[in-house]
């Protein structure tokens, strides 16, 4: 099978009908990989592990396309791919223009050298904090997308000209996705969302700041049920985080800024990665 194959092998009307028979969502339903494809196992967790029986996020789907094909990697657990397209669901019921989705994992997780410190077991996304209209892509032309820094130049707040109500909207419904852990961003976008009025506030808990993370947000996603493997992060602390922890990061940049410390921590690769980094998707 091509590496770039969902692994489904049910036609899709017997997938349907069979959702609707179990009463199971449908989109999630779907999301799932056929009874002869491989489980899913996560080893470890997303700062050195791996994933056997990851789902191939597609290249397209409603209210989202994937973006720099070429260098990226959009394989992920099923419940990490089923996320994502109802994120794009959601985002498309919303009005929201078409999302740019892109870094999930490798085939079988592991390290992404030089781009990432984790997103190594099929358990973390970044999508584009773009929210403006775009057309359709070439595969050439979504491997040269850039989306400009939603954060002014001194890091202390978003550009006025480009932050809209979209991103907003955007935040919130990911941070309502099943199974969301936390959402990264730059602190200034975390700070501009505990700046605007709104009534439910408890949602900005999940939204997270931290360095970069200027033009798109990293979503992390718990363990799965039935991985015993898999290990979670810390919890995120209670609260809407908008107190002295974000303000931190403010008081930072009045004085050198120390290294940054990795939230992933490198570890070395558990050795029943060895066997699942060597196998077939
Ligand atoms: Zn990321």
């Amino acid at each position: 099978m091509p590496c770039c194959e969902r692994k489904r092998t049910l036609p899709l009307r017997t997938l349907v009908i069979a959702c609707t028979l179990l009463f199971l969502p449908l989109a999630a339903c779907l999301a799932q990989p056929a009874p002869d494809a491989p489980a899913s196992r996560i080893v470890s967790g997303p700062g050195g592990g791996c994933i056997a029986g990851a789902l191939e996020l597609p290249a397209d789907g409603p209210g989202y396309q994937t973006v720099r094909a070429s260098r990226s990697w959009f394989w992920g657990h099923p419940d990490t791919v089923a996320a994502l397209e109802t994120l794009g669901r959601r985002a498309e019921a919303a009005g929201l223009p078409t999302l740019y989705m892109n870094d999930i994992s490798r085939p079988h997780g592991g390290p992404i050298v030089g781009l990432h410190a984790s997103h190594q077991v099929g358990l973390d996304a970044d999508v584009w904090l773009d929210v403006s209209p775009k057309p359709e892509l070439t595969p050439a032309a979504r491997d040269a997308v850039e989306v400009a820094s939603l954060v002014t130049p001194d890091g202390r707040g978003v550009d006025p000209a480009r932050w809209s109500a979209g991103h907003v909207t955007l935040l919130r419904l990911a941070a309502g996705l099943p199974g969301i852990d936390r959402i990264l961003v730059n602190p200034a976008i975390k700070q501009q969302l505990c700046r605007t009025p709104m009534a439910d506030r408890a949602w900005l808990r999940v939204i997270r700041p931290w360095y970069g993370h200027a033009a798109h947000m990293h979503l992390h996603f718990r363990c799965p049920t039935g991985q015993p493997e898999c290990r979670d992060l810390a919890p995120v602390p209670p609260g809407d985080g908008c107190d002295a922890t974000l303000a931190w990061w403010f008081e930072q940049l009045d004085v050198p800024p120390p290294p940054p410390a990795p939230l992933h921590p490198a570890l070395p690769l558990p050795a029943a990665c060895t066997a699942i980094l060597a196998g077939p998707p």
